[in-house]
């Protein structure tokens, strides 16, 4: 108990004595009813930036004609039509909002509901903006940083057992896939398959009983850093499955007969770096940091996260029959094509699969997830490591997105990690199912 209140302070105290990033950070929902809002959407960046000159107390003095303009669209009665400020937008460089869905305002439609967040001082400005344009709006988050410390909702204590119902930092889960081999030798075996940019090492964790099983499925966690239920999922995956290899008939005949290859964490650095943020133990300046939110890399496999990886599943073409990517949040199943509209050649075969996992999800705890082509079920967008997999002839390819639908968008509390895993799993062992009835 006094190691738990030890705990409990070290946490609070290294928040409550650095700068708070968050404070009263706001996450907006937003719903585009019509063309003209989703420009104003897409613009949302630029016109925060001329806001932010214009209403600087030192930018008074240089404040011409346009700004004054501006200025009318946001305070006085006779503001500017969308259109115009839509137009004037245009010639101020964008800037940077962390868009959470869709990922970008790129990828912005009419009706899609839209989450992104902005700083304390942008909230002021969006919200006028928001409610003199008539545009439909909720704030999912009034103050981000209150809810960054909540997700860390489970009982933290001072037993040294891996607790599998809390979000663990990197270094906890690196000596995890150490042990876990350890642990059931004849099941698990841990491979160094890279290193990250800053050098750590990339495991792979293989589960299963026959060294050369004729069908694996690969699957990853964690390549988009802010996800944590991503990360958690894997750890609790590579649980379960040891933990009723032997009790439960069906997971032991899944793992007597396929391997698993599971990435419990693909993007370490970044996963690194968002924990500094929630501790908020150091000041990162996340414009100099190549973790940010969404980075895409230079090139294709230009990183060596994604080199690791790749160069993994080609060598084991031979073997991986399913590939299935561990994201957040939105509750969906997507498969191939995410770049194209056009349907992959076994399309009605994966729906038919999507749909059956969705269902098996549904039964436990009744979530919903929706499912379908990435391209029709979002929007269409390049660079979708599913795309690669099944271009790669893996033709049983598909993206998760977990709990939950916005409401805690990426912040998903410890609290729903149990229930989050326990009806993915689900899904999971209703593919390997499929596989392995497939000759
Ligand atoms: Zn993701």
């Amino acid at each position: 108990m006094k190691s738990l209140l030890a705990m409990g302070f070290i946490v609070s105290a290294l928040i409550l004595s650095s700068a708070r990033r968050y404070d009263s950070a706001k996450v907006f929902r937003v719903k585009p009813q019509n063309e003209k809002q989703v420009n104003f959407l897409k613009n949302l960046p630029s016109i925060i930036q001329i806001l932010e000159y214009i209403c600087k107390p030192e930018t008074d003095q240089k404040r011409g004609k346009y700004s004054k303009g501006v200025q009318h669209q946001l305070f006085p009665k006779h503001y500017l039509p969308l259109a115009d400020i839509n137009k004037k937008s245009s010639v101020f460089p964008p800037q940077q909002i962390d868009f959470w869905y869709p990922d970008s305002a790129l990828h912005i439609l009419s009706q899609m509901e839209v989450d992104f967040h902005v700083s304390a001082d942008q909230a002021k400005y969006v919200e006028t903006l928001l409610k003199q344009n008539g545009i439909p709006y909720e704030i999912l988050f009034q103050n981000l940083q209150e809810d960054i410390e909540k997700q860390l909702d489970n009982e933290r204590n001072s037993t040294s057992k891996y607790h599998y119902t809390k979000y663990n930092e990197w270094h906890q889960i690196s000596a995890w896939t150490a042990r876990i081999a350890k642990k059931y030798p004849k099941l698990v075996s841990r491979i160094k398959i890279g290193s990250t940019f800053e050098n750590r090492p990339i495991y792979l964790l293989k589960i299963g009983k026959q060294r050369n099983a004729k069908k694996a499925i690969f699957m990853d966690c964690g390549i988009h850093a802010r996800e944590w239920i991503s990360p958690a999922f894997c750890q609790w995956f590579v649980k379960e499955a040891t933990r009723t290899y032997g009790k439960d008939s069906n997971m032991t005949n899944i793992l007597d007969n396929m391997n698993f290859y599971v990435v419990p964490l693909f993007n370490i650095d970044g996963y690194v770096w968002s924990w500094t943020q929630v501790l908020c133990t150091v000041s990162v300046d996340a414009s100099k940091n190549p973790c940010e939110e969404i980075y895409c890399g230079s090139s294709p496999e230009s990183e060596p996260e994604t080199k690791a990886v790749t160069t993994f599943i080609r060598s084991h073409l031979f073997s991986i029959k399913a590939y299935l990517t561990i994201h957040s949040y939105s509750q969906m199943l997507l498969f191939p094509y995410g770049y194209t509209y056009e349907k992959t050649p076994n399309y009605k075969e994966l729906n038919e699969l999507a749909k059956g996992a969705a269902k098996a999800i549904a039964s436990l705890y009744g979530k919903k997830y929706t499912y379908g082509t990435s391209a029709a079920t979002i929007y269409p967008s390049s660079g979708c490591s599913d795309d690669w997999a099944y271009d790669q002839g893996i033709k049983y390819s598909f993206t998760f997105e977990l709990r939950d639908k916005g409401r805690h968008g990426f912040l998903l509390p410890e609290s729903e990690i149990k229930a989050t895993c326990q009806e993915i799993i689900l899904a999971v062992k209703f593919l390997a199912n499929y596989i392995l009835t497939k000759s």
